[in-house]
Parts: C-alpha cells; structure tokens; sequence
C-alpha cells in the first residue's frame, strides 16, 4: 500500500459531517480531506464491534491463537514500517528518523501485548469465613475469572498517531475486546494502513473498527454510546473531563491518560553536563508535543545560572524544519490553532513581565514552528503559562534553595504525570522519588518507556494505567465464583 493510496481513500471513506482537510503543518498545504463520518457510522462501527464480541469469534478464541495473529500484525508493521513513519511524519512534520525510530517500538506492543493473552488469569483463595449451607468453611471454594470488558472506544490525539494507536489496540486485542478506535481528526493516515495490517494478519472482522472524524461529533457519540462498555481515552483534561461527563449515561468505565505540567529538578550535584542537554530535550523533542515534557524546570541557585545559559544554549542550536530539510532535529506544532494556542501563552507571559531568555517568536517561514522558548522570572501564584499545560516548546526556569522548597514547587500544580530529579545523591534521589506527587518519577534520565513498566497519571493527569500488566487488565473486569463444595 503506497503513501499515495492512503491519501485516496481517506477521501473514499463515507461520512455524513463536514469536510475536514489534513494539513501539512510544515508546508500549511492540504495533504487529503475526508468527510467527518458522522453518528450514523458511530452507531455502525458500535454495532459491529458488539455483534463480534457476542460471537466469540475473538474472545472465545485460545489465547496462543489471538497471539500468533498479533504477532503477525507486528511483522506486517515491520514489513510496512517505512510507510507507517513516511505518514505519521508527513502527517506531523516530525523527522522521519524520528518517526522511523518510533515505529518498531510501535510494532513491539503487539508482541508484548500477545505475550499476555496467554498469561491474563484469575486467582483461587483460601476462604477465611464460615459460610454455605454446611457452615463449613472447608467446603466453600472460591476463584476469579479475568473477563474483556466487551466494546471498548480507544480514543487518542495526534502527537503520536501510530504509537497512541498501538498503545490502545494492542492491549484491548490481548484482553479479547471488541474495539472502536478513534484517532485525532489531525492525524487519521497512518490508523488506515495500521487498519489494514491488522485485518490483514487475520483479526477478524467487526473485532477493530476505525472511525475517522472529529471529537465533538464522533468521539462525543462514541462517548456517549450506551452499547460502549469502557473508554480509553489519551488528550487533554479538558476533554478528559468531558469524557468522564459523556460515559454518566451507562455508567461505562473509563480509562484516561491526561495532561501534564511536568516538574525537573536539578540539584547542584548533578551532572551538570547530561541534565541540561536532557532536561532540554525533555522539553524541546517533538516541539514540546509530549505528554510527560518537562515543561517546569528547577534549578538550585547555585548552578541556577549555568543551567538558564546551558538550556538556552542548546534550545539556540536545535534546528527546526520539516522532514524533507537536511538536519532537521524538531519539526513544528501540528496545526495553526495550537501555535495560536502556544504563542497566546507566550504574550500573556510577556506582558505579565515573563523574561524570555531565548525564543518566543514564531520562526519567520512557512510552517507552525515555534523557537524553543526559555521563560523566567515567573510568578507561580498567578502566571498561566506556569500552571496550565501548553503543549509547545516552551519552558520556565526558577531557582530554588532546599530540597524542601523544591519538592513542594514540584507537586505545586493540579497535574501530576511525570517527574524528574537529577542529583548524584542517592538517598535524596529516593527520598524525592517517594515525595513528588507524579505516576512516573525519573532519576538521571528523562524520555524513557518501556511497554513492561506501567504508565498512568496521578492527580487531574489520569486514572488508571496502560503498558504492562495494569495496561492489559484494564481492559478486563473480574468476576468472583463462589462454589459450595
Ligand atoms: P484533545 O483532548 O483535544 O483530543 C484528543 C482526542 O479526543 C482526539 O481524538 C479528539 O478528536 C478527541 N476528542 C475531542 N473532543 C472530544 C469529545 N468531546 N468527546 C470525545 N472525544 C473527543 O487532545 P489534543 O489536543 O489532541 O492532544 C494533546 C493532549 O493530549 C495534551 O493534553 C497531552 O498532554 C495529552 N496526551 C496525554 C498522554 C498521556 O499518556 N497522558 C499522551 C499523549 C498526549
């Protein structure tokens, strides 16, 4: 399946909505269009999605046989690995060694998650009380099953589009779900060939439908579906909150991976070195478009302005641009709202007497980049830009004095995602891990995953967990079996 016939039938699919272009945030040219596909298909794609599960034809099947066809879904992503990074970053602008690099990882969740099929089981106890006709409590035998929810909505933004796809499909087809996958309206492309690979390698039909239009028509019907028996969503809290207010209707359980306002403390007995070139690329990778970017930065005072001139150093010699442009390190935002949306920040700030160490300013040329942007001199109790996530590459840098005073600006914030410290000190390195109010703590690194280790969001940043065990139980309720022997 070539690039250019993803491009075409996007256009083919049916829709009853607005026509909603995808734009190329490098060239703000339009790449395709395709009709927003409206409630009619909602109610489709539901339908189809139930009338699988009810068959068994997926979650009946042996677990080692759901595996061998995941495991195929990952050798066809490899097969078409060079598309898949070709459309996400013509769909995104970020580098194609980037987007090439991201793929097989993406690939990796369909054989981890096959591992699981086989492995997702319940537990048998030791009952404790008196009980059953007999009074005895040694003829009483009690057990747990691990049972898929059903139908489940997979719902997730554009910042990532085949990883947050693939996050989602794998661990709902290791638990035996039926799936209704939405991705962002920015970023549909690459969902479509991952569609087909994953029909290709044998899922059978009805068990993963794509829908492809907006949040507030499609993602909101799917919501509020009363056949949806979970949500997974992935973005922001905003319409997390709108989520959890739309699934009321049938009680659906929901599964949110939310925003963040991620703290990084640096102590003066860092490595100086690696922490300023991290904690940069901690923020500035992907223009800031990353859930766990540290986007708050602490620094003790001592080194306090070694840091501000290393950050603003290497946020100077980043080179933007778009795939196609030799050296290009950051590609730009993903559409023109959300670089109205970050440069809003960075007036405000500046009005608000914000310093701008470096950046602020949109890059003079075609394309939704924005200079990575270093800010002091914020005010914490009242600076917006400090408290509210903007997903851009902008960062504020402020001094403190004691491991006290930076715990508590830490956890300062109503999210609580990610965090990170760096210090040689290993006490205080796990004395900090255990204070930061954060779902993932780094300690002398930042950027890092694995699909083993959990990932979820304390505070307003989530509920619930994906990636490892926890990721493919949460796609599973358990049912306890009491038997009188
Ligand atoms: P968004 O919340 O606007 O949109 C995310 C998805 O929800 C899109 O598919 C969108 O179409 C859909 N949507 C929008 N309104 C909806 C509604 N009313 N009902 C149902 N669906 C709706 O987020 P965004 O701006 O596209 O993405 C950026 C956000 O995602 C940031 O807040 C970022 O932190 C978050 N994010 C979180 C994680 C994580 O794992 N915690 C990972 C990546 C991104």
């Amino acid at each position: 399946m070539t690039l250019q016939s993803v491009l075409e039938d996007i256009r083919k699919r049916p829709g009853t909505g607005e026509v909603i272009p995808v734009i190329d945030p490098v060239t703000e040219e339009q790449i395709t269009e395709f009709t927003d596909c409206g409630e009619d298909a909602v109610n489709e794609a539901v339908a189809a999605a139930r009338t699988s599960f009810d068959s068994g034809i997926w979650h009946t099947m042996p677990g080692r046989e759901r595996a061998k066809i995941m495991w195929r879904i990952a050798d066809l992503m490899d097969e078409h690995a060079q598309e898949l990074a070709e459309l996400d970053s013509l769909n995104t602008g970020m580098p194609l060694a980037q987007a090439q690099m991201i793929v097989p990882t993406c690939a990796e969740f369909f054989r981890y998650y096959a591992g699981w099929c086989t492995k997702v089981h319940g537990s048998a106890y030791e009952v404790q009380m008196q009980g059953g006709v007999s009074g005895a409590y040694a003829d009483m035998h009690a057990y747990t099953l691990k049972e898929p929810y059903g139908v489940v909505g997979l719902i997730f933004p554009w910042n990532g589009p085949v990883f947050n796809a693939c996050a989602k499909i794998a661990p709902a087809l290791a638990a035996g779900c039926s799936s209704v996958v939405k991705p962002a309206e920015e970023t549909p492309l690459s969902a479509l060939l991952l569609d087909r690979l994953i029909h290709e390698a044998g899922v059978p039909e009805g068990v993963v439908n794509l829908l492809t239009g907006y949040g507030h028509t499609a993602g909101a019907a799917l919501t509020a579906h009363p056949d949806v028996e979970k949500i997974a969503f992935t973005g922001s809290t905003e319409v997390g909150k709108k989520i959890v207010e739309a699934s009321a209707g049938n009680l659906k359980k929901v599964m949110l991976e939310l925003g963040g306002k991620s703290p990084v403390l640096i102590f003066d007995d860092a490595d100086l070195d690696m922490a300023i070139m991290m904690a940069s690329m901690g923020i500035f990778v992907h223009s800031g478009q990353g859930c766990v970017c540290g986007s708050r930065i602490f620094v003790q005072r001592g080194v306090y302005e070694r840091v501000v001139d290393g950050i603003a150093t290497v946020a100077n010699n980043l080179k933007l641009g778009g795939p196609k442009e030799d050296g290009s390190m950051i590609g730009p935002l993903i559409s023109a709202k959300q670089l109205n949306r970050v440069m809003g920040y960075i007036h405000e700030g500046k009005s608000d007497g914000v310093e701008v160490v470096t950046g602020g300013h949109r890059l003079d040329r075609t394309g939704y980049f924005v200079h990575p942007t270093v800010l002091t001199n914020v005010d914490p109790a009242t600076s917006r830009l400090y408290q509210e996530e903007i997903f851009g590459p902008v960062v504020t840098v402020l001094p403190f004095d004691s491991e006290d005073e930076a715990v508590a600006l830490a956890n300062d914030t109503s999210y609580g995602l990610a965090a990170t410290a760096w210090t040689t000190n290993l006490s205080r390195a796990h004395r900090i891990a255990k204070r930061l109010q954060a779902g993932t703590v780094s300690l002398n690194c930042q950027l890092v995953f694995d699909h083993a280790v959990p990932f979820g969001g304390y505070k307003q940043s989530g509920w619930g967990h994906e990636f490892g065990r926890e990721g493919v139980e949460a796609y599973m309720q358990t049912k306890s079996v009491w038997a009188q022997l």
